[in-house]
């Protein structure tokens, strides 16, 4: 019998796909640009190889997978998906599908699909990493319905189960939706990841806690509101010795974070979309500074250290925390619906929040009452929602005290801190834009509107300098 389904690109995460796609029961046939690495993954599938179909040309790739084919894309962004997008043209059918299920920039995705393929195509996020992918992942998918309808019940098989048992995969919207949501979802993971360093830093450098003592409080919280993957990993990861040195692992590695660019593509497109999102943008701004070791050396050694102690309630930091996800979150969803009026995707908010529930990095206890919100009015900002609301009177003087203190104490908290000027600005009915609308008609007679409704659009400024 022929696969159902097939797949190119055996790297860690093709790898793990294909091996949840045959332990679900659907026979696949792969291929891998590299034959030695086929011959590998088919060798090691174990009890899994009988549903394995390896193959060591594209063609017989092609040949192993009952019509109309779908066939699963696992390479890197980019170049690499237009060269074997282009390589399998000759080979399929107008009815076949391909799915590219890399990290692709949404742009590229939207731009294939209108650039008129000759086969069908959907574009899908999937997240979780190595593990989520051979277990469970969350998956963003994106395109025609039809299409995403003739593969749902494999996409739907593979994913992760939020506690419901709703499967976390679900059609975005058309073609490029699913991985600008992906996009947007990893954007949220580095604010997330940001938040926790900042609180893990007051922790450390403010408190003078050991790593052990972070670790203790990393696992309490996780047992309250702030239950979450990234919590979860953070006070494992704290608990852990060097296998060098015995000392505690977190104390032995570089503070230079690594990325790969999907936090900065979030933070581009949503100055594309007006969509203001500071908190992810301080936190690839974080990153970019983290990078520059040597230059933060010479900063310290010409100023002095920044941090100095700094005396919070692990309650205060925890309560702080919990006000910051929810505004990171509120932007994220923000953002979301803003490129969905700007690209006429109507995107389901709410369905977005229920896939992020499980699988994925930022899966949270917070995705279901966010969820909640979202569906009783999808176009309402997450922090106007009674329940979140609420939550935010009683955590932002939480956020707000440790933003202060940390700041007097010299702690760099830009995600924290962007997070609350944001929410001050979200709550000012009066700002000051009024003298920034003085100076561009002063400049360049851009003009204003008056708060009298009068039709006077200039001020009184001409031929005075
Ligand atoms: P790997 O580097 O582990 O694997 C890459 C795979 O792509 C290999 O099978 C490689 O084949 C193949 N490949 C590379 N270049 C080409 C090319 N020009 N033509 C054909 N095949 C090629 O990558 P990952 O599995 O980590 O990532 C794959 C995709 O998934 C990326 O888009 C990534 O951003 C995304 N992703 C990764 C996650 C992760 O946690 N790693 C999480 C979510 C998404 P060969 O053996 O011949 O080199």
């Amino acid at each position: 019998a022929q696969a159902r389904i097939g797949l190119i690109g055996l790297g860690t995460m093709g790898a793990a796909l294909a091996l949840n796609i045959a332990e679900k029961g659907f026979p696949i046939a792969v291929w891998n640009r590299t034959t030695a690495v086929t011959r590998a993954f088919a060798a090691g599938a174990g009890a899994l190889a009988e549903r394995i179909v390896p193959t060591e040309t594209l063609a017989d790739l092609v040949a192993a997978i009952a019509p109309p084919r779908a066939i699963i894309l696992m390479v890197p962004a980019g170049q690499a998906v237009d060269d074997q997008l282009a390589a399998l043209a000759p080979l399929l059918d107008a009815d076949d599908l391909v799915i590219d299920a890399g990290n692709a920039d949404f742009h590229d995705t939207s731009r294939r699909n209108a650039a008129g393929l000759p086969f069908r195509f959907l574009g899908m996020g999937v997240s979780g990493g190595e593990e989520g992918a051979r277990h469970g992942p969350a998956i963003m998918g994106g395109g025609d319905v039809a299409d995403w309808a003739r593969v749902a019940d494999v996409m739907t098989a593979i994913a992760a189960r939020a506690e419901d048992g709703t499967p976390c995969a679900a059609r975005m919207g058309d073609a490029g939706a699913g991985h600008f949501v992906k996009m947007v979802h990893n954007g949220i993971e580095y604010a997330d990841m940001q938040m926790i360093a900042e609180v893990y830093g007051l922790l450390r450098d403010g408190m003078g806690l050991d790593a052990a003592a972070i670790s203790r409080t990393f696992a309490a919280w996780n047992e309250g509101a702030l239950k979450s993957y990234l919590i979860e990993i953070s006070a494992i990861v704290t608990a852990a010795a060097d296998p060098h040195t015995g000392r505690p692992m977190v104390d032995m590695i570089l503070d230079r974070a690594g990325q790969k660019g999907t936090g900065r593509w979030t933070a581009i497109e949503a100055q594309h979309l007006s969509a203001p999102i500071p908190v992810i943008e301080a936190a690839v701004m974080a990153r970019n500074v983290s990078a520059r070791l040597d230059e933060r050396l010479a900063g310290q050694a010409l100023f002095g250290p920044a941090p100095q102690p700094c005396a919070l309630a692990p309650d205060t930091l925890e309560l702080a925390l919990i006000a910051g996800k929810i505004l990171c979150y509120a932007q994220g969803f923000a953002m979301i619906r803003a490129a969905s009026e700007r690209f006429g995707w109507t995107l389901d908010l709410p369905e977005i929040a229920r896939v992020w529930r499980a699988g994925c990095i930022i899966r949270s206890a917070m995705l279901n009452d966010m969820a909640a919100a979202l569906a009783a009015d999808p176009s309402r900002n997450l922090i106007m929602a009674p329940f979140f609301a609420d939550l935010i009177e009683t955590a932002m003087p939480a956020l707000r005290q440790v933003v202060s203190q940390g700041a007097a104490a010299g702690h760099a908290l830009p995600a924290l801190a962007s997070g609350l000027m944001w929410f001050d600005g979200m709550r000012t009915g009066r700002g000051t834009a009024n003298l920034i609308q003085a100076q561009r008609d002063f400049f360049g007679a851009h003009g204003f509107q008056r708060i009298d409704g009068l039709d006077d659009p200039h001020g009184p400024w001409a031929g005075t300098v």
